[in-house]
């Protein structure tokens, strides 16, 4: 098991596993081709032969989960054999998980869990490296990555970032934290090793306070900024604003983001480059990205294989209809998901896209079916109050919902707390207008209060960390 590697006396030093040794490069990059190449072939590759390519990474993969543990018992308790599932026709059949699953596999056999597929007594040793996931409540969730495991998400990382304009010798500054969270390291090590473009790595607001992370990306002239959209967008606000300089005047050509429903087109407006939207989780790293269409976001099929279904039947949906992703790796080796429901609402993007690439295509994420506040009966998602949000121009995008129950009435509210663009709107009039659109797009009735910009900041913790709060549960005060 995993946790007895830490208490091994120590090996002798030839044993130390050396990462590039642990990799056979080239056949690696045949497997899963890096950019360029992988525009010219991978990418344009037909459904038939993407189909039997996945086909044959899946029944892999699918011998490697029953090594693991986690499978066997979750599988096995379903009724499922080795050797049950012959193709990818078979994949409805196996039953998904979800994180609960994966913090129960946590708690059962701490401190990574039985989904990690790491023997030491049978197993040469490896080099690893462990990042995880944001984690708002309680300890953040680990990921252990085998070199094969993060140099195939390093490979996948650089496709997306030259996807989005990243090139050789450009600058790119990296606004996400570095830390435990995966965003930061992972973009660093996928430009670093597979564009040829210099990562810049500032972090978040916390570790370079923004007005040095705008002195900089002048000084040095970055070209891409990688991070949340809302710290992107406080970043040209406050470069506007305060110090009165044009973010349009920055020569930045592109804003490398997870865009969610957040307002593309004010975002853009800001700093005068393109926003591209992307879909990763620290356990994948880059599922899909956006292309210079921004038509959807290509899923990487030969490296995941991707379902949208319903969240209550698990019957697949069709083209533009909304449903949850279950995601289903195609190369992972310590922790393969298979069928994994992400909890996360999308649609596959109906039509092609004109870049040429055969793979398919999803929407943006619409939120997560997990942070869905059912309030009085209708089913609330913060995010589409975000979007709605940042629709309105006197309003500056930011956002923070609260739900309470009202003591008097004992009634669930919402209230939605928005910051002004700036100091000629009239806040009063705001908080109307946003109420009347809040009613009439969500047939829900919430209160929205106004404050001046900056004024969310504690509570959404905009600038001092990247992963932005927007929704404060009152009644259940033990799930923060
Ligand atoms: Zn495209």
């Amino acid at each position: 098991m995993t946790q007895q590697l830490l208490r091994q006396s120590p090996r002798p030093a030839s044993a130390i596993p050396r990462y590039y040794r642990a990799l056979d490069f080239e056949q690696l990059w045949q497997e899963f081709p890096p950019a360029p190449e992988y525009f010219d072939e991978r990418n344009r590759l037909s459904r038939d032969a993407l189909r039997t390519l996945q086909e044959e990474r899946f029944l892999t993969q699918m011998e490697r989960a029953w090594q693991i543990p986690f499978y066997q018992r979750h599988w096995g308790a379903a009724g499922m054999e080795p050797g049950d599932i012959r193709s990818l026709d078979d994949l409805l059949k196996i039953p998904p998980f979800s994180v609960h699953d994966l913090r129960e596999a946590i708690g059962r056999n701490p401190p990574w869990g039985d989904f990690i597929g790491l023997d030491p007594a049978r197993d040469a040793p490896l080099p690893l490296v462990l990042q995880t996931s944001g984690g708002t409540t309680g300890l953040p969730r680990p990921m252990l990555y085998s070199p094969r495991d993060r140099e195939v998400m390093n490979v996948i990382t650089g496709r997306r970032l030259y996807m989005q304009g990243v090139r050789p010798f450009d600058i790119v500054q990296v606004m996400l934290s570095l830390g435990l969270a995966n965003g930061g390291f992972l973009a660093r090590e996928g430009i670093w090793k597979y564009t040829g473009a210099v990562p810049v790595m500032t972090g978040s607001g916390a570790q370079t306070p923004t007005r040095r992370q705008i002195e900089i990306m002048r000084a040095w002239k970055t070209r891409h900024l990688v991070g949340f959209p809302a710290y992107i967008r406080h970043v040209g606000l406050v470069m506007r604003d305060e110090l009165k300089i044009d973010p349009r005047s920055c020569g930045i050509q592109s804003l490398i983001v997870h865009l969610g429903v957040e307002d593309r087109v004010s975002l853009q407006e800001i700093w005068g480059a393109r926003a591209y939207d992307t879909y990763g989780t620290n356990e994948c790293g880059s599922l899909a990205a956006e292309c210079e269409h921004q038509r959807g976001m290509h899923v990487f099929e030969d490296a995941f294989m991707l379902e949208i279904v319903d969240p209550d039947t698990q019957q697949p949906k069709a083209p533009g209809e909304k449903g949850v992703i279950f995601q289903t790796t195609l190369f992972k080796h310590l922790a393969p998901l298979v069928r994994f429901n992400s909890n996360d609402l999308s649609a596959f993007a109906p039509g092609d896209c004109p870049c040429g690439s055969t793979h398919r295509r999803i929407e943006r994420i619409y939120g997560r079916s997990d942070n869905m506040v059912k309030l009085r009966g209708t089913n609330l998602f913060p995010e589409a109050i975000g979007g709605i949000v940042g629709e309105n121009r006197a309003a500056n995008g930011e956002y923070v919902c609260i739900v309470e129950r009202a003591a008097a009435t004992g009634r669930e509210e919402m209230t939605v707390w928005v910051e002004a663009a700036d100091r000629a709107v009239s806040r009063p009039d705001l908080e109307k207008t946003l109420a009347a659109r809040f009613k009439e797009v969500l047939g829900v009735t919430l209160s929205v209060k106004a404050v001046e910009r900056g004024g969310l900041d504690e509570m959404t913790g905009l600038s001092t960390t990247s992963k932005v709060r927007r929704l404060i549960d009152k009644r259940h005060p033990e799930q923060d």
